[in-house]
């Protein structure tokens, strides 16, 4: 038993600038913190991320939520077990009974959570990545990673409509080798941008590479000749989020083109990007129709045979809207971000009923993140996978990959490669 002593609460700022939440949990002598992420493309379903809406920060503040979660609370939270992710989950649940947490927001349950695991592993003298496979009965893998090449949507000022092209080096034999190609792809990026007279020095929130192109197209194509650049044609493959939420206008989506604004149906919005299939390397999407456009899923289900289809809007990490796609077969993988589940123990449950349908899992950093490393451990510790926590560059990023670097230096765990997309039966690789 590893009873909480003790919850501090205070506000600290995201790698946007925003104020966000952290917390430190204590058990005994041993503490942890950790910070709450935040979306900018977030979903309706996810766990909400609660403002004050008052002067301080221009109304983006989360001090009063920290002050009336700590009087009506957090005292009811001393004494539990930490390593009982399950009670914790219930407890806050009980005092905040919505599922998107609407009467404190859902930034104050995921941050005491994350640090109530962090602590008890601080008790254990273990590392966290092993707290998470004891609880989970899995076997620790290093993931394949999924790395930010160009970004535009809510992510780099509407640069072009696709939020994520990224690069997925699916035969790297090690996260050195996955690293390097990455790297590799995203400096010819910038070196093909540059040469064509585009501003190569502008950074997107996740540290991806952006300009104002004139279609999604060309900027496909920019990434797909920087990976014949730079050698790795046929070793690196591309992943996009669609993030279609974010197009999505009631009945149709809107896109852009050379300047001008299209209308298209949600047939024509998915018929779209499906012809990129044979065009580009791509070999995963995500979100490529809006989080409550069935027709839109629906019409997706024929490719899962072919690439991965991911839902993040779509499923926001809640296992009830899981189990719907699960059993509608609209997709084949989800995407795992603990901060849109709310809890800890609620987005492992999630994790754990995608890999019992033979889904893919992802875990995902927020686009609005933190200099902390608890996600890899999250990774690493569930055999997720795969992880997707933004490009190479920007410290709140690379404060990821260093860990994963670190845990393959130490030999910590092996490296799944092109094994964590065996869901996928005829993937072109
Ligand atoms: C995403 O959409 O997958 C993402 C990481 O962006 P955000 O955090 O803005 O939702
Ligand atoms: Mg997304």
């Amino acid at each position: 038993m590893s009873a909480i002593s003790k919850i501090d609460l205070w506000q600290v700022l995201d790698s946007r600038g925003m104020p966000t939440v952290a917390a430190r949990v204590s058990i005994g002598e041993k503490s942890a913190n950790a910070i709450a992420p935040s979306g900018a493309s977030t979903g309706a379903h996810e766990a909400l991320f609660l403002r004050d809406n008052k002067e301080s920060y221009a109304g983006n503040s989360v001090r009063e939520s920290i002050a009336n979660f700590t009087e009506d609370v957090l005292p009811q939270l001393i004494g539990i077990d930490a390593n009982d992710f399950a009670e914790l989950d219930e407890k806050l649940r009980h005092h905040d009974p919505s599922q998107t947490f609407s009467k404190y927001g859902g930034h104050i349950p995921v941050a005491i959570t994350l640090a109530a695991w962090l602590a008890s592993a601080s008790t254990k003298n273990a590392e966290p990545f092993s707290v998470i496979s004891e609880h989970l009965h899995s076997t620790p893998a290093l993931p394949l990673p999924m790395v930010n090449i160009f970004s535009g949507g809510a992510h780099a000022g509407g640069a072009i409509d696709l939020q994520d092209i990224l690069a997925v080096p699916v035969h790297a034999n090690s996260i050195e080798e996955a690293m390097e190609w990455v790297w590799l792809v995203r400096e010819a990026t910038k070196s093909l941008l540059s040469k064509s007279g585009h501003d190569q020095s502008l950074v997107a929130d996740e540290g991806g590479v952006t300009a104002r192109l004139q279609s999604d197209e060309q900027a496909l194509q920019f990434v797909t000749d920087a990976i014949a650049k730079a050698g790795l044609s046929g070793k690196v493959a591309i992943a996009l989020d669609i993030a279609a939420t974010q197009s999505f206008h009631g009945d149709h989506y809107q896109i852009h083109q050379a300047g001008d604004v299209k209308n298209l149906s949600s047939e024509q919005f998915v018929t779209r990007w499906s012809k990129w299939l044979d065009i580009y390397p791509i070999i995963s999407v995500e979100d490529g129709a809006a989080e409550d456009d069935s027709d839109g899923w629906q019409q997706q289900s024929s490719l899962c045979d072919r690439i991965q289809i991911i839902g993040d809007d779509r499923y926001a990490t809640q296992n009830d809207r899981l189990q719907n796609g699960i059993a509608s077969k609209e997709a084949n993988t989800i995407l795992i971000k603990p901060n849109q589940a709310g809890t800890l123990h609620s987005a492992l449950t999630a994790l754990s009923t995608a890999k019992g349908a033979n889904w893919g899992t992802v875990v995902s950093a927020r686009s609005g993140d933190t200099e902390e490393s608890w996600l890899v451990d999250l990774a690493v510790g569930s055999n997720a996978g795969q992880i997707k926590v933004g490009s190479t560059h920007r410290s709140e990023r690379s404060a990821k990959w260093n860990r994963l670097l670190e845990l393959s230096h130490f030999a910590t765990a092996p490296y799944i490669g092109k094994a964590a997309l065996a869901h996928i039966k005829n993937l072109n690789l």
